[in-house]
């Protein structure tokens, strides 16, 4: 009986859900870094202009939140940095995950970019990342800098193909990288696609 409801009260809230698929994984190695490239058509990107969390469904009932590290606005996609080196459903979910899946989501919270234009310092872990990435983006066209560091728990081999290039994110003259810092103002290169 209690599985019967389970999955009735799972089947309600997917459908409250809204969806998204899988266009592109990078996995940064050691394999605990995923950078997820999720085309959303049902969402309206360009007026984002808050730190977003996608509340994902990684197992039955079970939801995890993800932040929409950037994003383009014109092709409906986003891009999710999801650290997975410990056990829990996410971690577990983001593993398994394929180019062509579908993601399952709710609304879920915003957080607004500090109300006053003064310099930004982050610093965090890697699950930050995302976080920090947009609000770079949320920000880089008021005359903000913002620094960043984010410590990593593995000495990471970051994919050529990696955003964070793109953002000024990374050790410069590196392959690999345990921390991740940057500083950014509105002189940093624009994401391109
Ligand atoms: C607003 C918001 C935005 C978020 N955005 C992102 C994001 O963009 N990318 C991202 O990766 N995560 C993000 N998170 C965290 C994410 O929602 C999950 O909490 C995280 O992925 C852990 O989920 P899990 O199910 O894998 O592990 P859980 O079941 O929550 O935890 C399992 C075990 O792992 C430990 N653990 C959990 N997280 C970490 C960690 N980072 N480092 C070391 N140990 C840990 C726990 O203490 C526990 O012992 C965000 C959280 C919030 C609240």
């Amino acid at each position: 009986m209690a599985n019967i409801l389970k999955k009735v009260t799972n089947d309600i809230v997917e459908a409250l859900c809204s969806s998204g698929r899988v266009l592109a994984i990078r996995v940064w190695q050691p394999a605990y870094m995923y950078e997820i490239d999720v085309y959303i058509p049902s969402i309206n990107m360009s007026s984002w202009n808050t730190v977003k969390r996608l509340k994902c469904r990684v197992e039955l009932l079970t939801y995890r939140d993800y932040t929409p590290a950037n994003w383009l606005p014109d092709k409906n996609i986003c891009t999710l940095y999801i650290e997975a080196g410990h056990d829990g459903p996410g971690s577990r979910w983001v593993k398994k995950l394929k180019i062509g899946d579908e993601i399952l989501f709710g609304a879920a919270h915003a957080m607004n970019p500090p109300s006053r234009s003064e310099n930004i310092l982050c610093l965090g872990d890697g699950s930050a990342l995302g976080h920090f990435m947009a609000l770079s983006q949320i920000v880089k066209q008021k005359n903000i800098q913002i620094d960043t560091a984010i410590c990593l728990s593995y000495k990471f081999d970051i994919p050529i193909a990696s955003a964070v290039h793109r953002y000024s994110f990374g050790c410069k003259g590196e392959k690999c990288c345990s921390i991740i810092s940057a500083t950014i103002d509105k002189s940093s290169p624009k994401p391109q696609n």
